[in-house]
């Protein structure tokens, strides 16, 4: 008996978030072709010839400044989420130990001192005004809105971990 059967490469329990956001592209990519009068699946979404993922960015961009979305930040916001889930569907990445303070530095002008860091905290909100901290507390991690205090240089956190960092790619030297 064979003991080494493979399961199938993409049963629906084993979609990662890198297959659900693929999804959701050639969702919208499709919808904008249909737009142009493409028929429901004639539209060669894979290779795009009409810039159509231009014309999406484009939307959302405009989206942004119509309703005082700050796009900078969602750019940055989604870059994390997209290094997220590539590092989730790639099962051979050794996943880093959670990030410390003392060990990020900016990859710009290479402060280590202060950085504005975006942390998310669940509080327990009474009627009467009452506000209960959460037992986690405050968390952030490597795919946090982080933000360096001395040049304004915005990324991830992942981005400004010593670790992620090239060697002699920060010119300070300390
Ligand atoms: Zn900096």
């Amino acid at each position: 008996m064979d003991t080494t059967s493979l399961s199938p490469p993409s049963s629906p329990d084993t979609l990662t978030d890198r297959d659900v956001m693929l999804s959701i592209a050639r969702e919208v990519i499709e919808a904008r072709a249909a737009r142009d009068g493409y028929t429901p699946g004639a539209y060669d979404a894979k290779h795009d010839p009409e810039g159509y993922v231009t014309s999406l960015v484009n939307a959302l961009h405009q989206w942004c400044a119509r309703y005082r979305i700050d796009w900078e930040k969602e750019l940055i916001r989604a870059q994390g989420f997209f290094e997220q889930d590539l590092a989730e569907s790639e099962p051979e990445t050794v996943s880093l130990p959670l990030p410390t303070i003392q060990e990020l530095q900016c990859p710009a002008c290479g402060n280590r001192e202060a950085f504005v860091i975006e942390v998310s905290e669940c509080l327990v909100l009474f009627r009467d005004g009452t506000v209960l901290h959460g037992d986690p507390g405050e968390q952030w991690g490597d795919w946090s809105y982080c933000r360096c205090h001395a040049c304004d240089h915005a990324g991830t956190v992942y981005q400004f971990r010593t670790i992620n960092q090239a060697e002699g790619e920060v010119q300070s030297n300390g």
